[in-house]
C-alpha cells in the first residue's frame, strides 16, 4: 500500500502521532487543521520527535527521518486533505457534535472505497457515523498514548462497518508497527479504558477505606502487577501461576469470587479522598506547576521500556 496518500484531520497530540506512524511506512500524509498555528507547531514538533526517535534508535520503517518528514504536507483546505486519500484518520477534540460535523463534510467528498477512521477514546462508532452516506466505511482506531511507545490500538467497527474496512485497517496499523486489537462489540469505554477504570475504582475504594495510602497503592502497580503486565496480561499470568486455567480455577476461583463480591459500587472521585490522593501523589510527582519535569521522567522510562520490549 506504500506511496499512497493518507489524510489526517486535526494536528494535536494524536494527529501528530498518526502522521508520524503513517510516514514511517512511506505514505504521503496531508494534515488538515482549522488552526494554522497548530499546523505550524505540529511540523516543528514532529521534526523534534523524529530527531529524538532516531537518536533513541526507535525510528520506525526503512526511511530516514528526512525522507519521512518530506512526506508530510499541511493544509487549511479540507478538500486538499481528503481528495485522493484512501484512508482518513480524524483526530479532532472528543466532542460528539464536532466529530459528526467533520465527518459529514468528509462524507460528501469521498468515494465508496475510502476508509474513514476516528481516534475517539470513548465515543461509539455508530453514534459518530449514523446518518453518513458511507457509514459502512467508518471505523474507530483508538491508540494508546503515546502511540510510539505503547502500540496497542483498539479497532472498533460499528455494526454496519464492512468487514473489508476492518481487515484493511488492521493491515495498515500492523504495517506501520502498531498492534491492532479487535473490539468485537461497541461498548462504552471500549476495553482499555474499562480495564483502566476498574483498576482505578478499586484503588479509590481502598484508599477511601483507609486500607492503603495513595503512594503505596501506586507502588503495588509500579513494582508489582505493572511489572508483569508490561509483558503479559492477567490470563497468561494466571495460566503460568498454576498449571493452566483449569488448575487455576481449582485453586483460586472460589477465593476470587468471594473477593470480587466484596467490591463496592462505583463512586465519583471527589471530596476528602481526592484531596488525600492529590496531596500524597504530589509528594512523588512534584507540584502541578512543575509537572513537565515529571512528564520528562515518565517519557524517558517509557522509551527505555519500549527499547527493552523491542529487543527481546
Ligand atoms: P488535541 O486537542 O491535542 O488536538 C485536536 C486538534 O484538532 C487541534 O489541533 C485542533 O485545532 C484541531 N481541530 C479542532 N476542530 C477541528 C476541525 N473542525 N477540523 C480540523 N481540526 C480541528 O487533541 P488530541 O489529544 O490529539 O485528541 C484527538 C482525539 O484523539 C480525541 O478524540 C481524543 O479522545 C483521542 N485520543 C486522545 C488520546 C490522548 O491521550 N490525548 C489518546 C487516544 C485517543
Amino acid at each position: 500500500m506504500s506511496s499512497q496518500k493518507i489524510g489526517v484531520i486535526g494536528s494535536g497530540l494524536i494527529g501528530r502521532s498518526f502522521t508520524m506512524l503513517f510516514v514511517s511506512a512511506g505514505y504521503k500524509v496531508v494534515v488538515f487543521d482549522i488552526e494554522q498555528s497548530q499546523l505550524e507547531a505540529a511540523k516543528k514538533d514532529i521534526w523534534k520527535q523524529l530527531v529524538a526517535l532516531e537518536s533513541q534508535g526507535l525510528l520506525r520503517g526503512k526511511l530516514t527521518k528526512e525522507q519521512q518528514f518530506e512526506n508530510i504536507t499541511t493544509t487549511s483546505d479540507l478538500k486538499e486533505c481528503i481528495l485522493g486519500s484512501f484512508f482518513i484518520q480524524e483526530c479532532v477534540p472528543e466532542i460528539l457534535e464536532l466529530k459528526r460535523k467533520v465527518w459529514r463534510e468528509v462524507d460528501s467528498l469521498i468515494d465508496a472505497q475510502t476508509i474513514m477512521s476516528s481516534s475517539t477514546s470513548a465515543l461509539l462508532p455508530s453514534a459518530i457515523s449514523e446518518g453518513l452516506k458511507h457509514k459502512n466505511r467508518f471505523i474507530v482506531s483508538h491508540p494508546t498514548n503515546p502511540p510510539f511507545y505503547a502500540p496497542a490500538t483498539e479497532v472498533v467497527p460499528a455494526r454496519w462497518t464492512d468487514p473489508e474496512v476492518t481487515e484493511r485497517t488492521f493491515a495498515l496499523l500492523k504495517e506501520v508497527g502498531q498492534v491492532p486489537v479487535l473490539i468485537k462489540k461497541e461498548v462504552d469505554g471500549f476495553v482499555l479504558n474499562r480495564i483502566q477504570y476498574a483498576i482505578m475504582g478499586e484503588c479509590y475504594r481502598l484508599i477511601r477505606d483507609g486500607v492503603v495510602s495513595p503512594q503505596d497503592c501506586d507502588l503495588i502497580m509500579s513494582q508489582g502487577l505493572g511489572v508483569r503486565y508490561a509483558f503479559m496480561g492477567p490470563f497468561e499470568t494466571a495460566y503460568l501461576n498454576a498449571e493452566g486455567m483449569y488448575s487455576y480455577r481449582d485453586r483460586y476461583a472460589d477465593m476470587i469470587l468471594g473477593i470480587q463480591q466484596s467490591f463496592g459500587p462505583p463512586e465519583r472521585m471527589d471530596g476528602p479522598t481526592l484531596d488525600l490522593i492529590q496531596q500524597d501523589i504530589a509528594k512523588v510527582a512534584g507540584p502541578v506547576e512543575d509537572i513537565g519535569t515529571r512528564r520528562q521522567w515518565r517519557d524517558k522510562r517509557l522509551i527505555a521500556l519500549a527499547k527493552l520490549k523491542r529487543d527481546m
